[in-house]
């Protein structure tokens, strides 16, 4: 029998992580692994608040995806999905086909921004750095509000599930303003669906709540909790339950969705365009699928007030391309590979300190109280993982830790 035909879905840190972990477990000989992205680059996407800021280029923080990928043996496409058959196993791109015995989807998120009227920035007024071009857009943004000061909301819509750059950035904006001599003309609130500071679509973690409320007011950074933004303009963020917010530079991200090939192919998504998987990342229904990271369905906590969904950080889209992977070479030798629960482990930029924050598992109840540390040195500790994780990974191999995320 000639080697499985594996196809990966997206060249971010979900489909990276697949291919070199699948390459590690299964030889040329055994797999013919494509990695199929839209974007010829990677992106190491949580510097995107840094890009923004400043504080690095877009070109310092990527890499193109096919060098690595030769070196693995691992076939590259720069083709963008726009509909996968798994009755016939097939993806179709906008370049031709690709049969598959194996699929692997870790296409992300598309931006929701019908969510809310003004959600941007290519849809209207609001700013948020969810891909690169949007990243570019907030920098340009961010530039204007420099020459000419004035209110900004940083904050997150209903239904958000990736709250901790709404913190970063609030932070972040907060530090460079005062590094120019302008946060006297910035008055900067901070809008979050979280029913409190911290729960981050995960009910909170520990002394993270305190942390960041002592941290804000510090700063004189105003918040609210429990914040429906309900419509973004030129000068104002609108909620449901108070007074517009003044804002002439707007940073709100979105709730998220699955992307649009995703969404439209029968019996892959759910309703919101995401995959619905076991705890292998196995799709429930369709045979030799498996979706990781973003792409993933994982239904939120808890109930709040205003919709705050389940986050999905890069560390754990790693642990989930690593088990999926290992599940799929098991399932060639006839075994099954061992799962585990999604542990966290980040450290959010706080301008001239960080905060680290580590969780296991993820959803509470939790076996460990989760770890909750800052100072400036966890900065350095970021900034040395951004740096490690793209020099590894641009040869071809994977961080040795975790603790830098
Ligand atoms: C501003 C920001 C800051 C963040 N900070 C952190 C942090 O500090 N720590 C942390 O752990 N996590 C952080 N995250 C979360 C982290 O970036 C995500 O969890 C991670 O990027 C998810 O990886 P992914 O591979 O699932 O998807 P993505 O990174 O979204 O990549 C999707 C890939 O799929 C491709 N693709 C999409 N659609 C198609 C298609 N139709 N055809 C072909 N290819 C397609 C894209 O080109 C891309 O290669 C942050 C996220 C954001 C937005």
């Amino acid at each position: 029998m000639g080697p499985v035909r594996v196809i990966i879905v997206g060249g971010s840190f979900g489909g990276l992580t697949t291919a070199y972990e699948l390459r590690r477990h299964l030889g040329p000989e055994r797999a013919e692994i494509t990695l199929l992205a839209r974007d010829d680059q990677f992106h190491f996407v949580p510097s995107f608040p840094w890009v923004a800021m400043g504080r690095r280029s877009l070109e310092q923080i990527s890499f193109p995806l096919a060098i690595p990928l030769a070196a693995k043996r691992v076939r590259f496409a720069n083709e963008t999905v726009t509909g996968i058959d798994t009755a016939a196993k097939v993806v179709r791109t906008d370049a031709g086909e690709h049969r598959y015995d194996f699929l692997v989807v870790a296409t992300g998120h598309r931006s929701a921004n019908e969510a809310v009227e003004g959600l941007g920035p290519f849809d209207g007024p609001g700013h948020s750095p969810m891909s690169a071009p949007e990243t570019t857009e907030l920098a340009q943004a961010i530039g204007r509000l420099l020459a000419e000061p004035g209110p900004v909301v940083v904050g997150a819509a209903p239904g958000a599930s990736c709250i901790g750059p709404v913190y970063e950035l609030a932070f972040g904006l907060d530090h460079l303003l005062r590094r120019r001599g302008l946060r006297h003309q910035v008055p900067i609130s901070l809008l979050t669906p979280e029913p409190f500071l911290g729960h981050m679509g995960m009910g909170g973690a520990g002394k993270i709540r305190q942390l960041l409320e002592g941290a804000l007011e510090e700063r004189d950074l105003a918040y609210r909790t429990s914040a429906a933004i309900t419509r973004i303009t030129e000068d104002a963020v609108e909620t449901a339950d108070a007074a517009p917010v003044p804002s002439v530079c707007s940073i709100v991200i979105p709730p998220l969705a699955g992307v649009e090939a995703v969404a439209a192919s029968e019996g892959l998504a759910n309703p919101k365009g995401f995959v619905p998987v076991d705890d292998h990342y196995r799709h429930q229904q369709a045979d030799g699928v498996y979706a990781v990271g973003v792409a993933v369905a994982l239904p939120p906590v808890d109930a709040t007030a205003v919709p705050v969904n389940f986050p999905k950080t890069g560390h754990m889209t790693e642990q989930m391309a690593k088990i999926a992977a290992a599940d799929l070479a098991a399932r060639l030798d006839g075994r099954e590979a061992c799962s585990a629960e999604l542990s966290a482990r980040c450290i959010l930029d706080m301008g001239d300190r960080a905060a680290y924050l580590a969780v296991d598992p993820v959803r509470p109840p939790r076996n460990h109280i989760p770890t909750v540390s800052d100072g400036r040195a966890w900065l350095v500790a970021k900034m040395a993982f951004e740096r490690a994780y793209l020099s590894f990974a641009r040869r071809g191999r994977l961080v040795p830790t975790a603790r830098g995320w």
